[in-house]
Formats: structure tokens, C-alpha cells, sequence
């Protein structure tokens, strides 16, 4: 059997949205250097996309300009 190379390294994660490497290694500080949201999402029963499962991830930046800047009502925040 012809062994896959694979397409990037296992903790290489890109922005599926803008394509960029997120740089999400904990620093020195212990802190994520740039964070992340990964987006995992199975549709249900009599959604025209019934048992598909999508998976992805994106950037903090694209997070902020994409998404929650597109919204009509502003989502639930809670401060850390
Ligand atoms: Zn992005």
C-alpha cells in the first residue's frame, strides 16, 4: 500500500477562511501566541445536508471581520 504523505504537519493549523497558518504554539508566557476558533458541526435529521459533518477552523482576525462583524444581533459576551 502507498503510504500518504500528508498535506501539512499534524499541528500546522490553517484559517480555512483566509488561508494563513495560525500561529497557535503556546509561547513563552504560556499563552497562545494567536488563537483560534475551530468550528465542528454534524447537520441533523431533515436538514438538506442530513448526516454531513463539517470541520474547520479559523482565525482570530477572520473570526472578528467575517463573522461576528456580519452579525444582526450582537452575540452574548461574557469578559474574562
Ligand atoms: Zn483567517
Amino acid at each position: 500500500m502507498k503510504k500518504l504523505k500528508p498535506i501539512f504537519e499534524p499541528d500546522e493549523i490553517l484559517c480555512n477562511m483566509c488561508g494563513k497558518k495560525i500561529q497557535h504554539l503556546l509561547s513563552k508566557k504560556n499563552a497562545f501566541i494567536e488563537d483560534y476558533i475551530k468550528i465542528v458541526h454534524w447537520f441533523g435529521y431533515g436538514s438538506p445536508h442530513d448526516g454531513d459533518k463539517y470541520e474547520f477552523e479559523i482565525c482570530e482576525p477572520c473570526f472578528f471581520k467575517e463573522l461576528v462583524g456580519k452579525l444582526q444581533i450582537a452575540p452574548t459576551i461574557t469578559k474574562g
